[in-house]
């Protein structure tokens, strides 16, 4: 036969034909990925429990989960994340804060308790140090019953001390301020300016400062202004601290329209980038606005929820119980801060438009009525979702109506750790065995909403974790655990802390596990909350925090 009609290809062919072959098989970082987190252990928290060392991510998602070798031959990505071979959590979410209050609280400076004016303009200029980014510098809290000379202030030393920046310095009760000249002139006031009703002094000709009371106009242009520049820095600040402390997303438990306005703005220009959950305050004027257009559903933003107060503190003996105080001999038995109609208006309202009913409810009284709304509501299992914030004292026939009407217990484990130390005064030892029960309320429908309500308590989700799963505080105490029957496994907990937040902000299907397809929400830990013994738990510190596939500082 003549060679060059062989139909068998050449050695040489055949070399190269295999090549083809195997380059295609392999498919060697044919792949294109913006991040590839390698060299980590994936805690996914799927329902298998999947632990993976690598993932790559594109467009903000997750698209492969995988062995580290695979990934990395896979995917030629715009960046790597070398992990160290710390373990790497879904994101976590504070299912119960005041994101804005906790920013808020840091933008004041506070003057309660200030011994003279000197002691405030000291404290206010500490602040000014503190924060020289801020533009209005607002504080609050001094009081001129407090000093040994009692005159009201003026601002001849603050405009000394600080001459370029607008300042008001709120009285205790916020019925008097002292404002320094570029406050003033911020506001347009001057020496001629009269305001019926309300003061603004003036000495020889010159504004002195102060202002008190009725100086509603210039006094509310102040504060506004001061407000929107503040909030701004207010979210900042906090977007800050929460990112640090591993937070991805936040719940913030009662927000105003405006407010809700500023953050949209705000991730809209790309500085706010943390994911926020906006319970509305159940006023009239923030319903009537979602009334007309419905949840809002957007990429960072998500408003479709109310939020309520149906009792107070337990501190405070507001929290609304169906037996009277254990401290106090009388027949007191806390406050009811709304009629049981305007519940069972809202909780129609939310029905009607879509929306998730959130209500805070601490004492067993305030649960019982509000689980009764709601049942009246809802008329049996669903998938509304709807929560009752805190459920902090129940009373033991209580829990099954939250099964009954598929009502989402959301609670702060450290509220349990902080409480622990004088609940018992308030409630006695037999209802305190029903309070902080976030064991028997995580049976009712196999999922708990676990947050710390910051600024109340610290900011940290790893104090929640410690004190749902050993039930101490930060000192160790007591060193048996609180009530431990109701303490949560390790496994609980991450849980509450990321895909039951998930679940109980409708996220589920983007946020709370790391899976294929789901938003590359996660933090990077240099410990692992699975196994790490108890004691150094408190040393666990967050290495790396990313939102959308994006590491944010
Ligand atoms: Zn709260």
């Amino acid at each position: 036969m003549n060679p060059a009609f062989d139909p068998r290809p050449s050695p040489r062919t055949a070399w190269f034909l295999a090549l083809v072959v195997l380059l295609h098989a392999c498919a060697y970082k044919n792949k294109e990925a913006d991040l590839v987190v390698h060299n980590a252990r994936i805690m996914t928290l799927d329902s298998a429990e999947h632990v993976y060392a690598a993932m790559a991510i594109t467009n903000g998602r997750i698209v492969e989960l995988g062995p580290e070798q695979q990934i990395l031959n896979r995917y030629r990505a715009k960046e790597t994340f070398d992990a160290a071979g710390q373990p790497v959590y879904p994101g976590f979410i504070d299912g119960h804060c005041h994101f804005l209050g906790y920013g808020l609280n840091k933008q004041k400076a506070d003057l309660r308790n200030a011994k003279s004016w000197d002691e405030v303009l000291e404290r206010t200029l500490a602040f000014a140090k503190a924060h020289p980014d801020t533009g209005w510098l607002l504080g609050r809290g001094w009081d001129q019953n407090l000093w040994a000379l009692k005159d009201l202030p003026d601002n001849a030393r603050l405009n000394q001390l600080i001459p370029d920046r607008p300042v008001l310095l709120q009285r205790i009760d916020g019925h008097a301020a002292v404002a320094n000249q570029a406050a003033l002139e911020r506001a347009g006031l001057t020496a001629k300016s009269a305001i019926s009703g309300g003061l603004i002094e003036v000495r020889d000709g010159r504004l002195t400062g102060l202002l008190v009371d009725n100086v509603v106009e210039v006094y509310q242009r102040i504060f506004d202004d001061a407000e929107a520049a503040t909030k701004r820095q207010a979210l900042l600040d906090a977007q800050r601290d929460c990112l640090a402390a591993g937070l991805t997303m936040v719940v913030d438990a009662g927000l105003d329209v405006n407010t809700i306005d500023l953050i949209q703005q705000m991730q809209q220009e790309g500085v706010l980038k943390i994911r926020i959950y906006a319970m509305i305050s159940d006023k009239p004027e923030n319903m009537e606005r979602y009334a007309a257009t419905g949840p809002m559903v957007s990429d960072r933003l998500i408003v479709r929820a109310v939020k309520c107060y149906a009792d107070g503190a337990l501190g405070s003996r507001g929290a609304l119980l169906i037996k009277p105080y254990s401290d106090v001999d009388s027949t007191w038995n806390g406050l009811l801060r709304g009629s049981r109609e305007h519940f069972l208006g809202i909780a129609q309202w939310c029905k009607a438009h879509g929306f998730q009913m959130a209500t805070h409810c601490i004492g067993d009284s305030a649960d019982r009525l509000l689980l009764g709304v709601y049942g009246e509501v809802l008329g049996g299992t669903n998938d509304l979702r709807w929560r009752i914030e805190h459920a902090q004292c129940m009373d033991p026939a209580d829990f099954a109506l939250f099964k009954a009407n598929t009502v989402i217990p959301s609670v702060q484990p450290t509220h349990a750790t902080s409480d622990m130390l004088w609940a018992d005064e308030r409630l006695g030892a037999e209802r305190l065995a029903n309070a902080y029960a976030y064991e028997r309320l995580l049976r009712q429908n196999g999922l708990l909403a676990l947050g710390t309500d910051f600024p109340v308590e610290g900011i940290s989700p790893l104090n929640t974790f410690r004190s749902a799963v050993f039930r101490k505080n930060n000192e160790g105490v007591p060193a048996g655990g609180f009530q431990m029957a109701d303490a949560l496994t390790r496994e609980e907990a991450l849980r509450g802390m990321t895909i039951w937040n998930a679940i109980a902000t409708f996220t589920e299907k983007d946020l709370g596990t790391l899976e294929v397809g789901k938003l590359a929400d996660f933090v990077v830990l240099d410990r692992d909350l699975l196994r790490t013994a108890e004691g150094d738990l408190e040393r666990t510190k967050v290495v790396a925090t990313y939102v959308q596939g994006e590491h944010l500082p």
